[in-house]
């Protein structure tokens, strides 16, 4: 915890209470991409699409030619990019390159890390040793880290977080995930960023319902940044269509220069 993020909630009567998984898994992210300037690449609506894929998220292993399809990518100069773009995220291992092996003797297909494959590679069913294929494509699994952090909305959270890091370069420091405690009342708050001498609280949401549990949120955690004195409140989303998240922010309050909707897909790309 950053501790002039901590102090300013200790100093509006809150009890730091730590960091949710979901925060822990954005750090975790940043550090796997080196900083936060790196997770540019998911501004890139290709490589969105490779992330919120059903398939990917349960871990499935997929071919290069497997994953273009799914992003779209069609003319050669988009195919390029592509290609440029899972070669970084592979040299980084966001994606993990490996082969799907059958076990002849058992009969399990299973997804092996390269490093763990040799002329002849343990069986992780029966154990017995299955000798490689002449002929085997490479295929790429997303790192587990990513799994689990984009399934709970780590996009939305570290989008934000570098749009409000260009806003001031020299002077950012940010928390995601905070647990804060105040009268009985516990809240999780996505994004706190101090922006130079800006605090901002940020509420992320990939996507979103306009319903009674999103804007229950939306008042605990523009209740908190009130009450820490924040200079401004931020609902970001990935969800498409500008209407809706002005709608869900216009349910706990009129729009103002205070509060704003922050909407992160059609954002230029890398
Ligand atoms: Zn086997």
């Amino acid at each position: 915890m950053d501790s002039a993020i901590r102090a300013r909630l200790e100093a509006a009567g809150y009890t730091y209470l730590g960091q949710e998984n979901k925060g822990r898994y954005c750090h975790g992210m940043v550090t796997l991409c080196t900083d936060l300037p790196a997770m540019r690449f998911l501004r890139e609506e290709y490589l969105l699409r490779i992330f919120f894929n059903a398939k990917v998220r349960k871990g499935h292993a997929f071919t290069y030619s497997e994953l273009k399809p799914m992003t779209g990518a069609k003319s050669a100069e988009s195919a390029s990019r592509l290609y440029a773009q899972l070669h970084w995220l592979a040299g980084r291992q966001i994606l993990l390159r490996g082969y799907s092996l059958h076990c002849p003797v058992c009969d399990l297909d299973v997804w092996y890390d390269l490093a763990s494959v040799g002329e002849f590679t343990t069986c992780q069913g029966c154990r017995s040793a299955i000798q490689l294929p002449l002929e085997a494509a490479f295929s790429f699994r997303l790192n587990q880290l990513f799994i689990e952090g984009m399934k709970q909305g780590a996009a939305t959270v570290l989008l934000t977080a570098l749009r409000l890091y260009e806003s001031s370069p020299a002077a950012f420091v940010w928390q995601s995930g905070v647990r804060a405690k105040k009268h009985g009342q516990e809240t999780e708050i996505d994004l706190v960023a101090l922006c130079g001498e800006r605090l901002v609280v940020a509420e992320c949401k990939d996507n979103f319902e306009d319903d009674t549990a999103l804007h229950d949120q939306l008042r605990r955690t523009t209740d908190v940044a009130r009450d820490i004195d924040a200079t401004e409140f931020i609902f970001a989303s990935l969800r498409e269509g500008e209407l809706e998240a002005i709608q869900a922010l216009r349910g706990i309050e009129a729009l103002t220069r205070w509060s704003r909707a922050l909407l992160l897909r059609g954002e230029s790309s890398v």
